[in-house]
């Protein structure tokens, strides 16, 4: 369920036995040395890494993109095999029936990479949430975490500096990912900025005590020659945003996004989020049966508004978007922030029903509207058309004489903040001219 929610397993065994074997050298130095590991790499543009009890360890595909070297890759993984090793996961029992996905270590379940109500009923978005197998004491945990994964890291060979250097690249990047499309977010280390400093504050103490350091090894070329070619942001498979449209190639349909939304794209559902909690998601479903309005007043709005106070569902009327059969009506409701307004939409196109609910505060008429006019421009996407989109992906480069961030940005494929983005994947700070013969990724179309 973990991983489905995730994107699934990213269908790369090269890639797949790169990680357990870097994970494997972690291990030897853990009392756990040689079995009761399994590493996975998650098909997800998230920048994230999380364990789960059994010894499982997780990775994204975000994440890989996002790493130049074994030992940043190391010190990602030892930090989740410390959260396996010292069970630092929320107890089960009562508290793990209310959360269907609890039992797994902080990163994951604080930031709301595997949290949410699937069960459709209003949720409130992931940054607000505080329920879902919280463990109360997860920053102190994440510490624990940083100071004996520096331990691990160190004692397989692994020089401690990389790890710090790694982690406020990190910490820069959750900072400047919020502002640009179609990069995941990092989930990673805590919840707040707060709470991910303070992780990143331990490991760079837990460095400073390490005496000895390998700075003479090259982490870099293999790691690189691994990652090769890797998928990089969202997957045709899942869905893209371009030019400000979600666009699905494979089940070929498009709709804009409203200005000034920003969009995550999970397993089952997209996410747009806008100003003021405003919020328009699209998902799919199987139990619409022939009328689609029966099925909203029916079925759908009552499952949302189960838990919470709600009033009539109104306005409740039948039409058509970009040539398909759909209906529409608002159900308002109250939630922690006050009163709510939801547009629900159900579109029925090539055998699928999609629906759209979009979210904002009932005052918020604006917005409201933004959202509606965004879900009219819902269309069927051509075949000729859909076969043109492809998912990006990391070329490795090797830096040749006359070569600079310039070129590198104007070769990648993003319409915005290509150098932005050189920069982030590189870690390349501000002002830094590449040097000949240096290994940097691109990202390619
Ligand atoms: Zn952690």
């Amino acid at each position: 369920m973990i991983v489905a929610r995730n994107g699934g397993i990213y269908p790369n065994e090269d890639i797949a036995k790169y990680v357990t074997a870097v994970g494997m050298r972690l291990a030897r130095k853990t009392e756990q040395a040689n079995e009761g590991w399994v590493f996975t790499v998650l098909d997800t543009p998230t920048v994230s890494a999380f364990a789960q009890p059994g010894g499982y360890i997780y990775v994204t595909r975000g994440l890989l993109a996002f790493v130049n070297d074994e030992a940043e890759l190391a010190s990602i993984l030892a930090h989740q095999m410390v959260h396996s090793l010292e069970n630092h996961f929320p107890p089960t029992g009562e508290e793990a029936a209310a959360a269907p996905d609890s039992g797994l270590a902080p990163d994951a379940v604080l930031d709301g990479l595997i949290g949410g109500r699937k069960d459709g009923t209003f949720a409130l978005p992931p940054s607000v949430r505080t329920s879902g197998g919280r463990p109360i004491f997860s920053d102190q945990m994440d510490v624990v975490a940083a100071i004996r994964g520096v331990d691990i890291l160190t004692r397989a060979g692994y020089p401690g500096a990389k790890s710090v250097a790694f982690a406020k690249r990190l910490l820069a990047q959750d900072t400047w990912s919020r502002d640009v499309d179609g990069m995941g977010d990092m989930m990673l280390f805590g919840e707040t900025p707060l709470a991910k400093a303070d992780t990143v504050a331990a490991i760079e103490l837990a460095v400073r005590d390490q005496v000895t350091d390998i700075s003479n090894i090259d982490f870099e070329t293999p790691y690189l020659s691994a990652i090769r070619g890797l998928v990089y942001g969202d997957s045709p498979a899942r869905g893209l945003i371009r030019d400000g449209k979600f666009i699905h190639p494979e089940l070929r349909f498009s709709f804009e996004l409203p200005e000034g939304f920003t969009p995550e794209i999970t397993a089952g559902e997209v996410i747009a989020r806008g100003p003021n909690g405003a919020m328009l998601v699209l998902d799919t479903t199987d139990q619409a049966g022939e009328r689609l309005e029966s099925y909203i007043r029916d079925k759908w709005a009552p499952s949302l508004t189960r838990s919470v106070r709600s009033g009539y569902l109104y306005d409740l009327t039948p039409n058509e978007i970009g040539g398909f059969d759909a209906a529409s009506g608002f159900q308002p409701y109250d939630d922690d922030s006050g009163p709510k307004v939801a547009q629900l939409v159900v579109i029925r196109a090539d055998k699928r029903v999609y629906r759209f609910r979009a979210i904002s505060a009932a005052a918020d008429f604006d917005l409201s509207q933004q959202m509606e006019a965004a879900i009219d421009t819902f269309e069927e996407v051509p075949v000729t058309l859909a076969a043109t989109f492809k998912p990006y992906w990391i070329h490795v480069h090797e830096i040749q004489p006359g070569d600079s961030v310039n070129l590198f940005a104007a070769a990648m494929p993003m319409r915005d903040g290509a150098e932005a983005h050189f920069r982030a994947l590189n870690g390349y700070a501000d002002g830094r001219v590449p040097m000949v013969g240096e290994l940097v990724k691109l990202v390619m179309e």
